[in-house]
C-alpha cells in the first residue's frame, strides 16, 4: 500500500505542493448569545450587497437546474455600457472572481521556469498562482517608509525571462497607492512584451487627486491587463465573479482559456444588476470614505501607528505583538488581520466597518491600550 502510494507521490509537480495554503480572513463565533460579532477581516462590504443585484438573484432561483450562459457575453455588454462604451464588450474578460483572473493571467502567459515581478507586501495570490505555474517569483518589495513602488528596483530586476509585473492600486494590504507620475515614469520605463497586471479591485474608495486607474492607459499599452472584482464595493463577494479589461487581442487570448459555463448564472445576474446599482455605489463610497476618516482621527487620538489608507481597510503597526492583538480583539467579537503571509510581518489589517463596528473596535483597542501602559 504505502509502496503504491510512494510511487503515485513521484508524479506529484514539486511546486504544487505547497506547505501553507492560503487562509482567508477569519470571522469568529459569538462567545455567547449576547456578544456582538464584528469581521473586519475580509475587506467586505459594511453596508451588504446591492439590493439590484439582491433582486435579480431572487429572480433567477427558479432558473437553478437549467445550464447558466456559456460565455460572458452578457456581462461584458453591460460593463460596456457601465464605461459609457469607452471600452468595448470585446476588450473584457469575465471569471468566477478577481482571483480567478489573476490565475488565469498566469496560465496564460507564464511557462515553468519563467518569473514574475511582485512587490510585497502584496495580495498572496499573485505568488500562490505563479508558484502554482512553476514560476520563479522576484520580489521587489515596496519601499519600507511609504510603501511607495520601487520602479527603478523592478526595473533592475526584469530579465529575459520575465512574463508580468504585478501592480497593485490602492493596494492590499497597505492602502497606499501609486501616483501618476510614478506609473507613467514605470510604463515608460517596461518593456512592451511583459505583461503588466494592474489590480485596482479597490479603485472605488481612492480619493487622491493623482491617483489613476489603468483606463485611461489601455489603448496607448497594450500590454495593461486592468483587474477588478465584484467582492468589494458592489457587496456580492460570496457570488465569486470579477473581470478584466485589457486591449482586444489579449481579452481574446483570454477568452480561449476561460471554460465553459464558468461564471454562475446568479453571479452573472447579480454582477449585472449590481453595475446598475448607482446609489448602492454611491452610497457604499461615501460610507467608506466618511469611516476612514473617523477612524483616522481616532487611530492618531489613540497614538495607534497607522499607514494613510486610499482603500476600505487601514494596515497598522499594534500596540502590542500582532498575534497577540488579533487574539484580544477576537476575544472582543471583532475578528482583523494578521498580515505576515503577505509580507508585513508584525502588522495588523483592519477593515473599514460600519461606525457601530468601528466605535467597538476603537473601544476594544482603547482597552489594549490601557492593559498596555499598565503592563
Ligand atoms: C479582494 C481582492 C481581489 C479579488 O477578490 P475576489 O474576491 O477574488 O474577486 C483581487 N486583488 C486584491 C488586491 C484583492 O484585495
Amino acid at each position: 500500500m504505502n509502496n503504491k502510494l510512494n510511487n503515485i507521490s513521484t508524479l506529484f509537480k514539486s511546486f504544487l505542493t505547497v506547505k501553507n495554503s492560503y487562509k482567508g480572513g477569519k470571522g469568529i463565533v459569538p462567545k455567547n448569545q449576547n456578544q456582538k460579532v464584528y469581521k473586519l477581516s475580509s475587506n467586505e462590504n459594511p453596508i451588504g450587497t446591492s439590493p439590484m443585484a439582491i433582486e435579480a438573484i431572487k429572480n433567477n432561483l427558479k432558473d437553478l437546474h437549467l445550464y447558466p450562459d456559456t460565455t460572458d457575453i452578457r456581462l461584458r455588454k453591460a460593463l460596456e455600457v457601465y464605461y459609457n462604451y469607452q471600452l468595448k464588450a470585446e476588450q473584457f474578460v469575465c471569471a468566477a472572481s478577481g482571483s480567478e483572473l489573476l490565475d488565469l493571467i498566469v496560465r496564460g502567459f507564464v511557462r515553468e521556469g519563467e518569473e514574475v515581478i511582485v512587490s510585497t507586501p502584496c495580495f498572496v495570490p499573485y505568488k500562490m498562482f505563479s508558484r502554482w505555474a512553476g514560476a520563479t517569483i522576484i520580489d521587489v518589495p515596496l519601499f519600507i517608509e511609504d510603501y511607495g513602488l520601487d520602479v527603478e528596483g523592478i526595473v533592475n530586476a526584469i530579465s529575459n525571462k520575465t512574463r508580468i509585473i504585478f501592480l497593485t492600486s490602492p493596494n492590499n494590504p497597505t492602502g497606499s497607492y501609486i501616483p501618476k507620475d510614478v506609473f507613467e515614469d514605470f510604463m515608460f520605463k517596461i518593456p512592451s512584451n511583459i505583461v503588466v497586471v494592474f489590480d485596482e479591485v479597490y479603485w472605488h474608495f481612492a480619493e487622491a487627486n493623482d491617483y489613476v486607474r489603468a483606463l485611461p492607459y489601455i489603448s496607448q499599452y497594450p500590454n495593461i491587463i486592468a483587474i477588478n472584482s465584484f467582492s468589494k464595493t458592489y457587496g456580492l463577494a460570496a457570488l465569486r465573479v470579477g473581470y478584466a479589461y485589457t486591449n482586444k487581442e489579449v481579452a481574446n487570448y483570454l477568452h480561449q482559456i476561460c471554460k465553459p459555463f464558468l461564471i454562475t448564472k446568479l453571479s452573472l445576474q447579480g454582477a449585472i444588476a449590481a453595475l446598475k446599482d448607482v446609489f448602492f455605489i454611491k452610497r457604499t463610497m461615501n460610507i467608506i470614505k466618511n469611516e476612514r476618516i473617523f477612524l483616522q482621527s481616532q487611530f492618531e487620538k489613540m497614538c495607534i501607528d497607522y499607514y494613510p489608507s486610499q482603500a476600505n481597510f487601514f494596515l497598522i503597526n499594534p500596540p502590542i505583538p500582532a498575534d497577540d492583538f488579533v487574539k484580544y480583539l477576537a476575544e472582543e467579537g471583532i475578528a482583523v488581520r494578521p498580515v505576515e503571509n503577505f509580507g508585513a510581518v508584525g502588522k495588523v489589517r483592519i477593515s473599514i466597518g460600519n461606525r457601530e463596528a468601528n466605535e467597538a473596535l476603537i473601544k476594544a483597542i482603547k482597552k489594549i491600550n490601557i492593559l498596555a501602559t499598565n503592563s
